[in-house]
């Protein structure tokens, strides 16, 4: 299992990196080990940064599916918004209400490289949105109501 970064680190606040489109073998087995650390930890989802990264992938849970997600670009999202709790395995025991876009649409790579289009909602959406903030260095404790 990979050891997971805890707030406060300065990886934790970095921009993440593209990942090459070509997938190393590196990142290839990266990505079970950061599924198997997230469903160890409970997690809905993992972000490279949180295990000392800092590229541009990260793993969800949703609904008993495991899905990779690299080089994110939200290419539309809901003008509304709406608020609902959050956590994070780099905090834990730290939960806020956090406002994010209803719905999202994603272009990213899959673990075999290959582009997909991903239209999310509700939850999910919600997971994408804070996982797309590691990426960049934000954390939701910086959104969240209290
Ligand atoms: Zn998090």
């Amino acid at each position: 299992m990979l050891d997971i970064i805890l707030h406060p680190n300065q990886i934790l606040r970095n921009k993440s990196q593209k990942v090459a489109n070509v997938l190393t073998d590196k990142i290839q087995k990266l990505i079970p080990e950061m599924m198997a650390t997230m469903d160890a930890k409970h997690g809905v989802g993992l972000a490279a940064p949180q295990i000392g990264q800092n590229i541009r992938l990260f793993v969800i849970s949703y609904k008993d599916h495991n899905l990779a997600i690299i080089n994110p670009e939200i290419t539309k999202k809901s003008i509304l918004k709406e608020w609902d709790e959050e956590g994070c395995l780099s905090i834990p025991n730290r939960y806020g209400q956090v406002k994010r876009h209803k719905s999202v649409t994603l272009k990213y790579l899959n673990q075999n490289g290959q582009t997909e289009i991903l239209k999310a909602s509700g939850l999910l959406a919600r997971i994408i949105q804070h996982e797309i903030d590691h990426l960049d260095g934000i954390l939701f404790i910086d959104l969240a109501k209290k």
